[in-house]
């Protein structure tokens, strides 16, 4: 019984805002709310009510916050409904319909549409302009105050939008500057890295990701800049000076720059000053340390004069070398970054003591700084190695010979600088000479002409690197004005670079991969020995690439007479048939069956057999065309499959092969012997329309033929033919 009570109340308290809000909206039909003097205490009840649920939805809404869950829509109206009520009775208080105090509810939506979810803002600017349109009514005021009506609902619905503007503007200006600043800072953050010569200056960076870069640099900046700052604070603390600061060299050595100090005057320039001025210009031309007493007036590394008494500055030089362009600084002596300088207002000079102190400051500003070049190197090298080390995994993974040519090409790309690449390979067929052929060009003025062409094992640099197994030419040898790479037909103009790498695998080597640049030098000796090494890996993904390639041939193709087998030929002809039933294309299937062949292995021998079929198959395979499928049927039995043939073409085609073959005179140990086929054709779809029929009746035509003679062709008749012939 107590529970449900407290269910009810629960659920009374959950509505209470609506409940309260339509309280109002009630009293305000009824013309209620009409003065301040004229306020009974049904409204003042209803606007405790309306304050009370106010309360309760405040303190909901405070608590979610505290949970950390995000307001609903709910929410939004349990909030803004008592709010647009209070505003709108609280308005007709201060004068009915033409209160004076009307412009609080505008201000009241503007401030719910800034601070509440749109669609929130939207059904509350719905219910007041309903509350305002019941005040009108309630007040006995319509019709002839709906222009007034309308003027309210048009201001309401201004400001509710005004407000969602000049937000959203604001957001989006905000959103700018911030952008700015960002950027601003980033490009604070690389100006400092090119100071330190963490990275070079104008350099695009190798490393792939933007991101990564910016936060490796970040990082790599504050360490330094930490570094340093704690050597400048031991200088100051140790030698009690005014200032002690660093001041760098720029990228071009003509201009100092303040990098960090410790002063206690305003006054240090921050701005770049020329490098020859003034004595930290001699300190860094003299690349001596540097001691002076006495008033010291005219300092260029302050704005305005300072009474400064002592300066000691030493140079700091770099002896472990990197990209100083004086000419007249060696790198055996080290080149000087900049100069490192500590003063004193007092009359107190720097002392040996004290110079051997800063000389160590500036020992450990330098090595803070070499530290962080030399994590850059690093790190640039890693990223070299990385990407080298990824293309040679991706050859490893590639087993189709095109795909190894192509990342081949693109390996060698990615460590030199080419103008035109090809990969070439050995051509060896017994009894034929050697050749070369050309089987992938690249780069971006790639001949691809090139592309496919044979030439012949004579003297042109590829195959001489083939014949010797060693780069071409060799470092320091001049290249000649036209050197021949491939033959005298394939010429390479304009080349100023050029390197051809044997692809060895074990002792044998398959072919060359040609690199060439249109600049001379453009190949350095790191990257040339790189590319021997990754040569040596696409050798091994060459050869392991043709083997695929042959076991895959050695599957489909018969080995005595090098034809498509038995198996192939079935998926084949089911291609093929296929297709011809799609397009509504003739095919004809032509079987071929040597005459007494059992009596040539007898008088002749096995292997006389095997000749006499390699013979027949050549024979066959110049026969047919590009399109047609010759295969090795059975033992002494050849098929063609002849798309788009109708009966009539192919019974041409097989005339021509039982001529061709009778008229062969095919040698044996004594002399020649002559050979005869019979043939049987069938056509689909005249005399068959699926491929067992088709093959039953083509051996039922070369049944025909063998029964008829031998040495002859005979054609399955059409389909609708055969009642014909029957009764004939
Ligand atoms: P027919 O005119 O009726 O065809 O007489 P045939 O002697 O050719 O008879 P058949 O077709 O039955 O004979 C097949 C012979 O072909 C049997 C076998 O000696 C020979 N033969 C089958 N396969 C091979 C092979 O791979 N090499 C050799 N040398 N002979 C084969
Ligand atoms: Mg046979
Ligand atoms: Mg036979």
């Amino acid at each position: 019984m107590k529970s449900s009570v407290g269910g009810v109340l629960r659920r009374a308290a959950r509505h209470a805002p609506w409940v309260a809000a339509a309280g109002i909206a009630a009293l305000v039909g009824l013309g209620r709310f009409r003065s301040f003097p004229r306020c009974g205490w049904t409204e003042v009840a209803a606007l405790v009510g309306l304050l009370a649920a106010l309360g309760e939805a405040l303190a909901r809404r405070f608590l979610r916050a505290t949970q950390g869950t995000a307001p609903r829509l709910r929410d939004d109206l349990d909030l803004g409904l008592p709010l647009v009520a209070l505003a709108e009775s609280v308005a007709l208080l201060g004068g009915g319909i033409h209160s004076p105090l009307y412009p609080t509810v505008y201000l009241v939506m503007a401030f719910l549409v800034a601070f509440l979810r749109p669609a929130a803002g939207a059904l509350l600017t719905l219910a007041a302009l309903a509350l305002d349109l019941l005040a009108f009514a309630g007040q006995g005021a319509l019709p002839r105050a709906w222009p007034e009506l309308a003027a309210h609902a048009g201001f309401l619905g201004l400001f509710a939008v005004l407000y969602q503007v000049v937000l959203a503007a604001q957001i989006a200006a905000s959103r700018r500057a911030e952008g700015q600043a960002v950027a601003r800072r980033l490009r604070h953050l690389d100006e400092r890295a090119r100071e330190y010569r963490l990275i070079a200056a104008g350099s695009e960076e190798v490393d792939s990701t933007a991101a990564g870069q910016a936060r490796w640099v970040a990082a790599a900046v504050r360490e330094v800049e930490q570094a340093v700052g704690s050597a400048l604070e031991i200088a100051e603390r140790a030698l009690h000076t005014h200032t002690c600061a660093v001041f760098l060299l720029s990228g071009d050595d003509r201009d100092l720059k303040l990098h960090d100090c410790r002063t206690r005057s305003d006054a240090v320039v921050r701005e770049p000053f020329g490098a020859g001025e003034g004595l930290l210009g001699g300190v860094v031309r003299r690349r001596q340390p540097l001691r002076l007493a006495g008033p010291l007036k005219g300092l260029a590394y302050y704005e305005r004069p300072q009474p400064v008494h002592s300066l000691l500055a030493v140079p700091l030089v770099d002896r472990r070398g990197g990209g100083s362009s004086s000419g007249d600084v060696t790198a055996a002596a080290g080149f000087v970054r900049g100069v490192l300088v500590a003063d004193r207002i007092e009359d107190l000079p720097f002392g040996e003591a004290d110079e051997a102190l800063l000389a160590a400051v500036g020992r450990e500003v330098l090595r803070a700084i070499e530290a962080e070049r030399v994590m850059a190197y690093v790190k640039r090298a890693r990223d070299e190695k990385d990407r080298f080390y990824r293309a040679i995994d991706e050859l490893n993974r590639t087993a189709k010979p095109d795909e190894v040519f192509e990342t081949a090409l693109e390996l060698c790309r990615s460590l030199l600088p080419i103008d035109f690449g090809a990969l070439t390979l050995v051509e060896d067929r017994p009894g034929e000479p050697r050749r070369h052929r050309i089987v992938k060009v690249a780069g971006p003025n790639a001949g691809q002409a090139l592309a496919g062409h044979v030439f012949d094992d004579a003297h042109g640099l590829c195959a001489d690197a083939v014949r010797y197994g060693t780069t071409l030419p060799a470092s320091g040898v001049r290249l000649g004005t036209r050197p021949v790479v491939f033959d005298e037909e394939a010429q390479l103009r304009g080349i100023q670079a050029l390197k051809i790498f044997p692809l060895r695998s074990g002792d044998r080597v398959l072919g060359t991969l040609v690199a060439a640049s249109r600049r001379k030098g453009a190949f350095e000796d790191e990257a040339v020995r790189m590319v021997e090494v990754v040569a040596m890996q696409v050798a091994q993904a060459v050869q392991r690439a043709q083997l695929f390639a042959e076991v895959e041939r050695m599957a489909t193709t018969d080995g005595l007479t090098d034809l498509v087998n038995h198996r192939h030929f079935q998926a084949l002809l089911d291609e093929r048939l296929a297709a011809a039933r799609r397009y509504g294309k003739p095919l004809s299937f032509v079987l071929c069956d040597i005459d007494h062949f059992k009596s040539v292995n007898d008088g002749h021998g096995h292997p006389a057999g095997d000749a006499i079929l390699r013979g027949i198959a050549a024979l066959l395979a110049v026969q047919a065309r590009e399109t047609d499928i010759v295969a090795r049927y059975g033992g002494e039995e050849f098929a063609l499959v002849l798309p788009e043939t109708d009966a009539a073409a192919a019974a041409v085609l097989a005339e021509r092969i039982r001529a061709a073959v009778e008229a062969r005179p095919f040698p044996i140990d004594r002399g020649t012997l002559r050979i005869t086929l019979s043939l049987g054709i069938a056509t689909f779809p005249d005399a068959a329309d699926g491929k067992q029929p088709l093959i039953d009746r083509a051996d039922a035509a070369l049944y025909a033929a063998k029964r008829a003679g031998r040495n002859r062709w005979v054609a399955a008749e059409p389909r609708l033919a055969r009642p014909a012939a029957r009764a004939s």
